[in-house]
C-alpha cells in the first residue's frame, strides 16, 4: 500500500534475484519463483447501512504452495495495491519456509477503510470476500488469516460464511479466529511476542543484556502492543512509541525519557494502536512528530508499522547508538536503507524470520482447529518460543559460516526448503 516511489513486489524480488544469484539457482527454478502461481482480482458488491450499494476491490495471492497449502492474512487498508500484495504473499512463502513449518505463501486484501464502515458493513464485506473465492481457498489449499486492521471478528465471519456455502464446520478454514470459536490461546500475542523472542536470541548473540537496553517502536498495533509488553517485561525500557492519532489524522512519535507505563499506554490505545494526541499529553508523554521514532537515541529500533518505512531519506537520522533493528513489520526497510544499515554494521533482524511468530501461531491453531483438541496457553508459547529460537540459530550460523547478512542468510535457508520442493514435485 506504498504510496512512495518505492514499489514492495519490486523490492521482493530484487531480494530474490540477488540471493538466487548468490545460491546459483536455476533459471527455471527462479522464473518459478520470483512471481506468483495465483491470483484472483474481484469485486465486492456490499449493501451499506443507508440503503446504498458500494463496490470494493478484492485480491486474494498465492505465491507459492509447494510445501503446503498457501498462507498468510487479508488486510484491510485504503491503500492497498496488487503489487503490495504480491509482494507480501511472496514474503509468506519465505517466513514459512524460513521456520519450517509445511505452508506456502498467499496474503489477501481489499481496498477500504474499516475506521469509516459500521459493524454490519464489515461483517457483509468480509462474506463478500468469501463469497467471491470460496472456491479457490480452504482448509486444505489457501488458510487465511488477520493482517493490517483485520481482527479476529472478521475471521469468524469469514467462517462462517465459507461453512454457510459447503455446508460443513471446516474450523481449519481460517486462522486467528476467537478464542472458544476454533482460535488458539496465544494467536493474538503471537506475532509480538515472536518479535521478542527473536531480538533476545539477537541481543545474546551481541553480548546485550536486555534489561540494559531502550527502544522506539514505530506503531502500535497488535503486533507491536505485545512486543511492547514482553520486552518490557523481560526488562527493557520503552522510551519512544510512534503511531496514528484518528482526529488530526497524523502520526505522532509519543516520548518518556524514563519509560513508559505500559497499562496507562494500552488504556488509552483503540483496537487499531491509534492514541489520542491529547490523552498522550495527559499521561505525560512529548509529543513529536511521527517519523521522530527513527532518531531516537536507543539501542533498539523495532518498525512495527507499514513497509518502506527505513528510506534513503531518513536512514541517516539513525542514531550512532543503535545496535539492532527487528523488522516486526513487513518489508520496512528500503533496499538502499538496507544497504547503508549493513555498512553501519547494524544486526538487522529481517521481516519474514522476525515477525514468523504470527503464522506459526497460526500453523498450531490450523493443527488444534483440524484434530479439534485445543492446547493450553503454555503449551502453545512453549512451543512458539522454540520454534522462534530454532529459525533464528540456523539463519544465525550460516550468516557466520557464509559472512552473510541477516536478511541474505534467511532467503538462502527459505529459498532452498522452496526451490527443494518444487523439484522433488518435479515442477521445476
Ligand atoms: N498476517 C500475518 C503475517 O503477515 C499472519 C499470517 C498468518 O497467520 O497466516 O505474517
Amino acid at each position: 500500500m506504498s504510496s512512495t516511489s518505492y514499489n514492495p513486489y519490486k523490492i521482493a524480488q530484487e531480494q530474490f534475484d540477488s540471493v538466487a544469484e548468490k545460491i546459483g539457482l536455476d533459471s527455471s527454478t527462479r522464473e518459478f519463483l520470483r512471481q506468483p502461481m495465483r491470483e484472483y482480482h474481484f469485486l465486492i458488491p456490499v449493501r451499506m447501512d443507508d440503503g446504498s450499494v458500494k463496490v470494493f476491490n478484492g485480491y486474494r495471492v498465492q505465491h507459492n504452495d509447494a510445501r503446503g497449502p498457501a498462507k498468510g492474512g487479508i488486510r484491510f487498508h485504503p491503500q492497498e495495491t496488487i503489487d503490495t500484495i504480491r509482494a507480501l504473499a511472496m514474503w509468506m512463502t519465505w517466513k514459512c519456509s524460513v521456520v519450517d513449518i509445511p505452508l506456502g505463501g498467499g496474503k489477501g486484501g481489499v481496498v477500504c477503510d474499516p475506521r469509516n464502515l459500521s459493524e454490519r458493513e464489515q461483517e457483509r464485506l468480509c462474506r463478500g470476500y468469501v463469497r467471491q473465492l470460496a472456491k479457490n481457498v480452504g482448509p486444505c489449499l489457501d488458510v487465511p488469516a488477520p493482517d493490517v486492521m483485520t481482527s479476529a471478528k472478521h475471521m469468524l465471519w469469514m467462517l462462517d460464511e465459507y461453512e454457510t456455502i459447503t455446508g460443513a464446520k471446516y474450523p481449519g478454514f481460517i486462522t486467528g479466529k476467537p478464542v472458544g470459536m476454533g482460535g488458539s490461546l496465544g494467536r493474538t500475542e503471537a506475532t509480538g511476542y515472536g518479535v521478542i523472542y527473536i531480538l533476545r536470541e539477537a541481543l545474546k548473540r551481541l553480548n546485550i543484556k536486555i534489561e540494559n537496553t531502550t527502544a522506539s517502536f514505530q506503531g502500535f498495533g497488535n503486533v507491536s502492543q505485545h512486543a511492547v509488553k514482553l520486552y518490557r517485561q523481560m526488562g527493557g525500557n520503552v522510551v519512544a512509541i510512534s503511531c496514528w492519532d484518528a482526529n488530526d489524522k497524523t502520526a505522532y512519535t509519543y516520548r518518556m525519557k524514563n519509560g513508559f507505563d505500559i497499562n496507562a499506554l494500552f488504556s488509552i490505545t483503540d483496537t487499531y494502536g491509534t492514541i489520542d494526541k491529547n490523552k498522550a499529553i495527559e499521561l505525560g508523554c512529548e509529543v513529536l512528530p511521527g517519523d521522530a521514532w527513527i532518531e531516537q537515541d536507543v539501542d533498539i529500533l523495532i518498525p512495527a508499522a507499514l513497509e518502506n518505512q527505513i528510506t534513503r531519506e531518513n536512514v541517516n537520522r539513525i542514531s550512532k547508538n543503535v545496535k539492532v533493528i527487528v523488522e516486526a513489520a513487513n518489508g520496512p526497510t528500503t533496499p538502499d536503507a538496507d544497504k547503508v544499515i549493513n555498512e553501519r554494521g547494524i544486526f538487522l533482524v529481517p521481516d519474514f524470520l522476525a515477525n514468523a511468530g504470527g503464522v506459526t501461531c497460526s500453523y498450531f491453531e490450523q493443527v488444534q482447529s483440524n484434530t479439534n483438541y485445543y492446547w493450553d496457553l503454555d503449551e502453545v508459547l512453549h512451543k512458539l518460543d522454540s520454534k522462534m529460537t530454532m529459525a533464528f540459530s540456523s539463519v544465525y550460523e550460516l550468516s557466520v559460516n557464509r559472512k552473510l547478512n541477516m536478511r541474505d542468510a534467511a532467503y538462502v535457508i527459505a529459498i532452498n526448503r522452496v526451490a527443494q520442493a518444487a523439484k522433488s514435485r518435479a515442477w521445476v
